[in-house]
Order: structure tokens, then C-alpha cells, then sequence
């Protein structure tokens, strides 16, 4: 019997233009695959249904081809999905691990200030800086909480995060771009630096941390190619998909590519966005050159000859 192949995917967000930054990944990500003789997949991370458009979804695929990146099956798109979401969502409603949070961003903020104003003492932030959840509650009763629902007032469902943790005990995933030292190997999952995340809104059952370990389980990838800047996020997945019953693939999460100013590109990147780039005449080799690769392997010494999943 032949082993699985390996199953990775490169997984945007249509909300802005492809940059350098994501070029560098893709190119990396799709080169691990080919000469893991793996599958490569594309998903279109598209929760976000203000800020993502199908123009933006066609520049990628446009981008991605022009670069030499080809993918194996149609592009799984997360707006179709959202009752697998919902479902998983609702397992975690059923073992009691989601409560209703019904503080804006606006109402943490201005709770970790007065805090820090009455304290002296800084209140936690979570791995990207932003105050944690007070998680005051937590600890409604039912009754409250249904009355709060009832009367309208806005929410989100959170995670139960130390009731998580004190359930699951210790967890640990495979990170392979990381060196030892700088963290990587076997690595221990710390989900409490994160609080209580968000899993869903009230317009859309689900958020990123969510809708992200459901289809990695859904497209069975095995291994998870992308930026250092989610590797803590990694804990909240670790977390998600123990408590899911999921298959955990391995990590490698890769140096970004950063601007001049030593910061990480963002989607309004400009200059360094691929089209932009495009338009001044630059071919895929001068991207490849940019964001330091090799030059790309000769045409077909690398892809499959046929994709086990058609
Ligand atoms: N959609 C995320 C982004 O564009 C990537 C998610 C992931 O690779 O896990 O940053």
C-alpha cells in the first residue's frame, strides 16, 4: 500500500494584494510540497465577508500562477463552509467550553487601562499585544446570560480557555522551521497566553483560529507552512484540535520577509505588492531574487506527474 501523501496548503486572505512577504511563503511552501511529492492546496480564508472580495481572490490566483505556484484541487473557499464551522462550534457549546462574551473591544481596552490606572500593575496582553478577555463573564449564570441575549445586547463566543487547558493537560505539536533554540522541535503548546480567543460571532460562526483547524482536518493537511508571526497562534489550534478529536499536522512556520523599516509588510504594502511589481516589468525570477530564493527548479523536474486526488 502506498504511504498518504503529504497534504500541505497556502491559505490567504483576499482583503488586500499579495505581497512580498507572501510570495516568499508561497514559493517556499509549494516548493516543500513538490519535492515532498505531497499535494499543494489553496484556500481562500474568506470569513471576513466585509473586507474580502472576489477581485481580490481572482489577483491571487493570478499572482500565484504567474509566480509558478499550481495547486491540485479547486480552491476551497471558507464562506461556502460555514456550517462545518457551525457544527464544530456547536460540539463546543454542547461539552460547555464556549460562553457568550458580551465586552467590545472598546469595553477591554478601557478595562485594562482602568485597571492599570488602579493597580500600577500592567494587565495581561496576549501574544499580538492586545489586552486579554477579563472574562468577568464567564461566570454568568445561565439565566443571566439568556436575558442579555434576549434583550440584544451584542457578544461573541469565547473559549473557556482554563477549563480547556485543566481538561486536556499538557499539549505538544511538531514545529520544524524553528530551530530548538529559538523554540522549535517538540514544542509545548501555552494556549492560556491567549485568554479567552474568539471561536464565533454573532453574524459569523466562526473566527480565524476556528474555521483554520476545521479545514486543515476537512483538506487533510499534513503539514502547515507559514509565517513566524502566527507560530503562537499555533497553541490556540493545538488546543482546538484536541478538543475537536482533530489530526494535528506538523508546523513550519518560516522568517517573514520585512520592509525597509524592519517591519513586517502589511496588505497596504504598495511597492511590494506582486502586481505592483509586475506592472514595473519584473518577472518571477526577479521576485524569487528579492526575497532571497534560488532559482526556480527547470519546468516539471518537481511536480507530480498526476494528483492522487485528481
Ligand atoms: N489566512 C491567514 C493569513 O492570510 C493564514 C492562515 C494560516 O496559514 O494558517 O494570514
Amino acid at each position: 500500500m502506498q504511504p498518504a501523501p503529504a497534504v500541505f496548503r497556502f491559505a490567504p486572505s483576499p482583503n488586500g494584494e499579495l505581497h512580498l512577504g507572501h510570495a516568499y511563503s508561497v514559493l517556499v511552501n509549494h516548493r516543500m510540497a513538490r519535492e515532498a511529492g505531497g499535494e499543494f492546496l489553496l484556500r481562500i480564508e474568506d470569513i471576513d465577508q466585509a473586507r474580502c472580495t472576489r477581485e481580490y481572490e481572482r489577483q491571487i490566483e493570478d499572482d500565484l500562477t504567474f509566480l509558478g505556484v499550481d495547486w491540485d484541487v479547486a480552491p476551497r473557499r471558507q464562506s461556502e463552509h460555514f456550517a462545518d464551522y457551525a457544527a464544530a462550534l456547536e460540539a463546543l457549546a454542547d461539552a460547555e467550553l464556549i460562553y457568550p462574551g458580551f465586552m467590545s473591544r472598546g469595553e477591554i481596552r478601557a478595562f485594562a487601562q482602568r485597571y492599570e490606572d488602579d493597580e500600577g500593575t500592567r494587565w495581561p496582553r496576549d501574544p499580538d499585544g492586545a489586552p486579554l478577555y477579563p472574562a468577568l463573564d464567564r461566570d454568568l449564570s445561565s439565566r443571566q446570560r439568556e436575558r442579555k441575549m434576549r434583550d440584544g445586547e451584542r457578544f461573541a463566543w469565547r473559549l473557556d480557555t482554563a477549563k480547556a487547558v485543566a481538561m486536556l493537560g499538557t499539549l505538544t505539536f511538531a514545529e520544524t522551521g524553528l530551530a530548538p533554540e529559538a523554540g522549535g522541535g517538540e514544542v509545548v503548546a501555552k494556549p492560556l497566553e491567549w485568554g479567552d480567543v474568539v471561536l464565533g460571532r454573532m453574524e459569523t460562526p466562526t473566527s480565524y483560529h476556528l474555521s483554520v483547524v476545521v479545514d486543515d482536518a476537512v483538506q487533510g493537511v499534513t503539514h502547515v507552512v507559514r509565517g513566524r508571526d502566527l507560530f503562537p497562534a499555533t497553541s490556540i489550534h493545538r488546543l482546538l484540535q484536541a478538543l475537536l478529536g482533530l489530526p494535528v499536522p506538523r508546523y513550519h512556520h518560516h522568517e517573514l520577509i520585512l520592509g525597509p523599516d524592519g517591519r513586517k509588510l502589511s496588505k497596504s504594502a504598495g511597492d511590494t505588492a506582486i502586481r505592483a511589481l509586475r506592472e514595473a516589468g519584473l518577472g518571477a525570477e526577479d521576485i524569487r531574487r528579492m526575497v532571497g530564493l534560488p532559482a526556480a527548479p527547470p519546468a516539471g523536474s518537481l511536480s507530480r506527474e498526476s494528483s492522487a486526488r485528481g
